[in-house]
């Protein structure tokens, strides 16, 4: 079968590498000069089933409230005048129930465990190298108190796989020396065992290199899709800005981008983008760095090492399709950079960004068929995309293929 995958971030390249695995003629199509530089190559590096909970939760409402009084939230909103905030906005605060944050953080480690799964079969079969670190993560917190609520919350995955160790500082340190002359700074931290990390841009070139050279995948950089041709219930072409595309099956893979691209075929998919601040720096030679991932739950800084570079991403903000930053809005990662790390990069040397998640109201993304035969969803990985992404590739290949996907679907937007 002819298939276009659109989107060439760590998913749609991960759903071309399977498709062409498979032995379909798949052609994928990139906007940018490159694969994986829009969210792929901004985020933490985590590969966290030990971060699935969904963020639509009870003490959301809230946060969003006290943002808007311009508060530093972990999710934060700022007015603007899109109708479509809104609309995603009362859908996600119909998810905000404890027994729907429930059920939806569980779908969503579900996914990300089984995707963990296929990722080690594929980094094993492909010898696929991404700057990988496997010594789990690491939740840290400065306040007992606050470490007794995250034992609490954390148990929650522990009872549905997760392994985790509680640590004390003492034993933070003793793990990851970076912490030994920071360690009164600390209470502790909660290590998900079954975390890893690595450099999600590293991978999805180097996937999509073997997918071309091993299985005769075409890429199209420079190519930014306009529009979806559809007629009745089936898709007839993508139109480009080289011109007009045509295949037997399609993949929507977009990240933010699948939403707006969606709509010209009449399809409304509920995914809204949530803005994260990205910087990577230099490590410092003989300097002291962080050697195990992490978040700082004071902060909200994610922390990852990636080869000889250091990534530390931060906030959630909900603002619209803007890419904008102010130094201001590193603020977060400065003061905990300054804090734990501050021998361990060059932090004169920094590479500042932004970058959006494609965030779905209740958290899984949105799979599988749309209401066009040949137009099949992969998009809306919000901040779970770099551990999901293997997982849905497969999945949405196999129904693709016609295949039942290995995972049981229960509980995710999954048409087939
Ligand atoms: C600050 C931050 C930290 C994060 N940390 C983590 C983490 O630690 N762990 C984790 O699992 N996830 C994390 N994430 C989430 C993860 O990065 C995303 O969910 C994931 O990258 C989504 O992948 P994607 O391929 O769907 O989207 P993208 O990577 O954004 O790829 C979409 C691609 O489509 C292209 N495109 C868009 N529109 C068009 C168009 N019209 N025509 C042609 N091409 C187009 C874009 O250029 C892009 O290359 C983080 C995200 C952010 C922002």
């Amino acid at each position: 079968m002819k298939t276009l995958v659109l989107g060439g971030g760590v998913v749609g390249v991960t759903t071309a590498y399977f498709l062409a695995k498979a032995g379909h003629e798949v052609t994928l199509l990139e906007e940018k000069d490159g694969l994986g530089l829009e969210a792929s190559g901004g985020n933490a590096g985590i590969i966290a089933p030990g971060h699935s909970f969904a963020w639509a939760s009870p003490r959301a409402p809230r946060m969003l409230w006290e943002s808007l009084r311009g508060a530093e939230t972990a999710i934060r909103l700022r007015l603007t005048a899109d109708p479509e905030l809104y609309a995603w906005g009362l859908r996600f605060l119909r998810e905000c129930t404890s027994a729907r944050a429930r059920r939806n953080t569980l779908v969503k480690l579900r996914l990300c465990q089984y995707s963990q799964a296929v990722m080690n079969e594929i980094v094993r079969a492909e010898g696929l190298e991404y700057h990988a670190i496997s010594k789990g993560a690491l939740y840290l917190h400065r306040d007992p108190r606050e470490l007794e609520a995250g034992i609490k919350k954390m148990a929650l995955l522990a009872e549905h796989g997760q392994k985790q160790e509680i640590l004390d500082a003492g034993a933070v340190a003793r793990l990851d020396p970076v912490f030994e002359p920071v360690k009164d700074k600390i209470a502790g931290a909660i290590r998900d065992l079954g975390d890893s990390s690595g450099d999600a841009r590293v991978f999805t070139e180097g996937l999509a290199r073997i997918a071309r050279d091993k299985h005769s995948l075409t890429v199209r950089l420079g190519t930014r899709v306009t529009a979806l041709r559809a007629s009745a219930d089936r898709i007839d072409g993508v139109e480009t800005s080289h011109g007009t595309l045509s295949a037997d099956a399609y993949v929507l893979a977009l990240g933010v981008g699948s939403a707006r691209v969606a709509r010209t075929a009449g399809v409304r998919l509920p995914i809204y983008p949530a803005k994260g601040y990205s910087s990577t720096f230099p490590l410092k030679a003989g300097g002291l760095s962080p050697t195990i991932p992490g978040v700082d739950e004071k902060w909200l800084v994610g922390w990852s090492r990636l080869g000889d570079r250091l990534r530390l991403t931060s906030t959630a903000e909900f603002t619209g399709y803007d890419w904008g930053w102010t130094p201001r809005d590193f603020s977060n990662i400065r003061s905990l950079a300054r804090d734990l790390f501050p021998d361990a990069a060059d932090y004169e040397r920094g590479e500042y960004r932004a970058c959006l998640r494609p965030m779905t109201p209740d958290g899984p993304p949105v799979l599988g068929l749309g209401r066009h035969r040949n137009l099949f969803l992969n998009s809306g990985h919000g901040h779970m995309g770099w551990t999901m992404a293997c997982g849905t590739a497969r999945i949405v290949a196999d129904l693709i293929s016609g295949r039942m996907p290995e995972l049981d679907l229960e509980g995710l937007t999954v048409r087939r």
